[in-house]
This record gives C-alpha cells, structure tokens and sequence, in this order.
C-alpha cells in the first residue's frame, strides 16, 4: 500500500467534512485486526473507503472486506480511492442502503464495524449478530455520539439516533453471547466479542 496515496485520500476526506474513522479509534481497532487475523471483514458506512483501506492492511491472504454505502457520489469516490492504493481486488463496494443489503449477504464475518446512520444500529446489531460466529469482533463506531448518549439530552434534534445508540449499548452489554467492553475514545467505540 503507498502510505503518500493514503494520506492524500485522507486529507482530501477531511477537507470535504467527511466523517473518517478518527486517528486514536483507528490505533484501536487496528489493534484488534492485529488480534483477530480477519478474512472477512464487513463494514458498514464506507464513506470514501479511507477506514477499508486502512483496514485491508490487517486482512490474512486471500481474506477481503465487503463494505455498504449508500450515497452515490461517496461510493463512486470510494471505488476510485481503491483502485488509486491498488486494493480493489480486495474490497467489494455494495452500493445502497444497508437496511436493504444486509439480509442479502448470506456469510459470516470474523469483523464487522458499524459505522453508519446512528438511528439504524439496532437493527445493524441484529444483522450483525446473523453474520457471526464464536469469536467475531463486532465494532460499532459514534456510539457515545458527542456525549449525548451518556447525558439527559432529549430536546436534541438527533433524538431518535440516541435513543436507538442507547438501545444498541443496552443490548452488547446484557446480551449473555456477547463480551462488550465500551471505549471513549474518539466519539465512543463499542467493541462486542462473540462467546
Ligand atoms: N467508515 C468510514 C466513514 C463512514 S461515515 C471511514 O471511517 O472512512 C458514514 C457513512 O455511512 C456515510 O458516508 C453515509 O452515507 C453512510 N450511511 C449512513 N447510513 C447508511 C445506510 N443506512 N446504508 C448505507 N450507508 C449508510
Ligand atoms: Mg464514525
């Protein structure tokens, strides 16, 4: 991978107000990837494919990462930044909205990072929980959401993404298939291991 491309990706990302994985989550998650020899990694939420990038750095031979994005201009952008660090052969883009992919994709994952609409992790959980086995590393990113989860905000106007972010956190903490531990590193990363 030529780290000078990757860095143009990510600078271009930022100027743009796209919402990339930050630089201590990353540290993070890599870390786990490092731990977790994935083949097959899901995301969903590739923005411009700079987080699957990153990310097919960690993946074993042969493995690849199958990532979701549903607005258009971000996903053609994605296919063009894969293609400019030479890993299109690695990750495969579905383009649309995860609510609809995500009961199409018929495999399990060894990771999977959500990374997407705030509103819809329930159900990403549900899906997610439907692609794993013993021992898959479920991460979902924003999952503290700027401190509102943790805080009494209710006038907000993301009111839904909270209560649903809220509902995401209660369900990794008491599901007894599930080893949760949440982080506040960057904007709260929730990292659910399968028993
Ligand atoms: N993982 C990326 C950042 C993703 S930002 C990185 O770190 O580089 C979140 C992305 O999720 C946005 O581009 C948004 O368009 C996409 N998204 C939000 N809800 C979605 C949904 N329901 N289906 C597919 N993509 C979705
Ligand atoms: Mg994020």
């Amino acid at each position: 991978m030529n780290k000078k491309e990757l860095e143009i990706i990510k600078q271009k990302a930022l100027e743009d107000h796209i919402p990339i994985i930050m630089d201590d989550t990353l540290d993070v998650v890599s870390k786990i990837l490092i731990k977790a020899k994935p083949s097959r990694i899901l995301e969903i939420g590739t923005a411009v494919g700079y987080s699957a990038i990153c990310f097919s750095e960690y993946l074993q031979e042969n493995g690849s990462i199958d990532t979701i994005e549903r607005d258009e201009e971000r996903a053609k952008q994605a296919r063009k930044n894969f293609k400019r660090v030479e890993v299109e052969d690695k990750i495969q883009l579905y383009e649309g909205d995860a609510v609809e992919i995500l009961p199409t994709l018929q495999e399990s994952y060894d990771v999977i990072f959500i990374d997407a609409a705030k509103g819809k992790y329930p159900f990403f959980l549900e899906q997610a929980l439907r692609k794993s086995h013993q021992g898959t590393v479920i991460i979902a990113d924003n999952v503290l959401y700027k401190g509102y989860v943790m805080g009494d905000y209710n006038k907000h106007k993301q009111r839904t993404a909270v209560r649903n972010l809220r509902e995401y956190i209660a369900e990794i903490t008491n599901n007894i298939r599930l080893e949760t531990e949440i982080l506040e590193v960057g904007d709260g990363l929730a990292i659910s291991r399968i028993r």
